[in-house]
């Protein structure tokens, strides 16, 4: 059987080679434009987020409660001590009236900014702030402030929707990671299992006052990850949800790691500062720690004498 292609356009072979090679280029090009404004896009979010904290700083060096010695001797003891437990390098302690529980750190250089919301002196004692300043200086520690500003602005790329959906998703999972490893910090700067789960009940339920109150609203927030909306709205948020907050920490109170961490970090305070104790029981026995005798509870202004009574809302 008779079979040719000789009849082919002359062009039709030269032109095909040429568009595929267009086609190879433009992609190579646009790809490397994309990466490129990507790269700038990083690096101009990050000066932006610089010169906001910075701004933010020297507005709270205004306006704020600086934490020293001098005007807060009690919370500067406990910064102090928690300061000498984990090592995060130079961190000014600011105080603000707000009317939220809530404290945050941030900072790209040194120092680093940690913030205390009034609040948390009126509804926590020395032990669970204890909890509270260490894990913000675990943050710290471990580096999440300036990188939060680094990966927040690259996952802040502007990106088509399901990729930029991805892009959000992955970076509020490493943010629910980093809550991990700060509870841990927090853990470790107040040494005690049941003062940590208690800071972090009291985050939910700051209105607790007694033993009875304190199980009621830990067998709520028990029962937080009970509802599949609940597990399904955590994949987009900063924090995971508290009961696994507790859960992480109590696995991680019973590992030999962990107490041979805090061993490390005890003998950086020594006998120099008294160590703090626990006010609620938590019902949660573990291996090596067991419950203690909760403290007397003390009103606010017994806890904090050095606090004005209207810092105290
Ligand atoms: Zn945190």
């Amino acid at each position: 059987m008779y079979r040719s292609r000789a009849y082919r356009y002359d062009n039709e072979g030269v032109v095909l080679v040429l568009t595929v090679l267009l086609v190879l280029a433009v992609i190579v090009l646009t790809s490397t434009v994309t990466f490129c404004l990507s790269g700038a896009f990083i690096v101009a979010m990050f000066l932006l987020s610089a010169i906001l904290i910075r701004s933010h700083h020297q507005s709270l060096m205004r306006s704020a409660h600086r934490v020293d010695h001098h005007r807060t001797p009690e919370l500067a003891g406990l910064v102090a001590r928690c300061g000498l437990k984990l090592q995060p390098g130079q961190v000014d302690v600011f105080l603000v009236n707000q009317k939220q529980i809530n404290a945050y750190t941030f900072g790209v250089s040194s120092p680093k900014v940690l913030v205390l919301f009034t609040p948390l002196l009126k509804v926590m004692d020395a032990g669970e702030l204890s909890f509270i300043i260490g894990h913000e200086m675990g943050h710290v520690a471990l580096g999440h402030t300036w990188l939060n500003t680094i990966i927040g602005g690259m996952a802040g790329v502007p990106a088509p929707f399901g990729a930029a959906v991805l892009l959000y998703t992955a970076f509020r999972w490493w943010n629910r990671m980093c809550e991990f490893s700060a509870d841990r910090a927090g853990l470790l700067a107040c040494g005690d299992i049941h003062i940590a789960v208690s800071a972090l009940v009291k985050l939910a339920a700051p209105e607790i006052r007694n033993q009875r109150d304190f199980e009621r609203a830990l067998a709520a927030i028990d029962a937080e990850d009970d509802l599949a909306s609940n597990r399904v709205a955590e994949a987009f948020q900063s924090h995971p949800l508290l009961i696994r907050r507790i859960d992480a920490l109590r696995a991680y109170a019973r590992t030999a790691e962990y107490q041979r961490i805090l061993a490390g970090m005890n003998s950086n305070v020594g006998g120099r500062i008294a160590s703090v104790q626990p006010r609620f029981t938590v019902p949660v026995q573990t291996d090596s720690m067991p419950a203690r005798e909760p403290e007397p509870e003390l009103s606010p202004e017994e806890r904090w004498p050095w606090l004005k009574p209207k810092d105290l809302p």
